[in-house]
């Protein structure tokens, strides 16, 4: 067998030794969400004081509400106990590092596609991001009225998470 994923199956038989509790449901014991990036530095559990079965952990680059994001925030409200949602982005975030014509370009560059049309959402000001995308939750369409969101944000040096965005409930 190919063995790419190698590591992951040593690490597995290492984790499946030990019995590990499972909750009855997937409902989020904290009734909580959190879309956070996708830098390798961040251990979501360990940073927010959470265990397996408390929250629903989202991350894509950047920490950005994108079209996903809702669809999985919507769903998880809906059928998954989810009251509350944290939006967290991160200090040396690679996305707000460039902008969308570098990272365009870095992708172009990868793939020998000369003009990907994807949008990679690029974050200039990371505050202003955060407004946004805890608005655009807040006014979606797909998310209960009631539910909280609040926007965060993760110091990677210090450990230390800051309020951006105060938590308003959705109407
Ligand atoms: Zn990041």
């Amino acid at each position: 067998m190919d063995d790419t994923f190698a590591d992951l199956f040593a690490g597995n038989e290492s984790y499946a030794e030990v019995p590990h509790e499972v909750a009855a449901t997937g409902v989020a014991r904290r009734g909580l969400a959190i879309l956070t990036c996708i830098d390798s530095r961040i251990d979501p559990l360990a940073v927010f004081g959470l265990e397996p079965g408390d929250a629903k952990i989202l991350r894509n680059a950047g920490a950005r509400v994108t079209d996903d994001t809702l669809r999985t925030l919507a769903l998880a409200v809906a059928t998954l106990g989810v009251t509350r949602i944290a939006v967290v982005q991160h200090t040396d975030c690679r996305m707000a590092a460039s902008s969308d014509a570098d990272l365009r370009d870095a992708v172009a560059e990868a793939t020998g596609v000369p003009q990907p049309t994807f949008e990679p959402l690029a974050i200039t000001n990371q505050a202003a991001t955060l407004r946004d995308d805890v608005d655009r939750l807040l006014t979606s369409p797909l998310i209960a009225s009631g539910v909280v969101v609040g926007g965060l944000m993760y110091d990677l040096r210090s450990s230390r998470l800051t309020a951006v965005v105060e938590p308003r409930a959705a109407s």
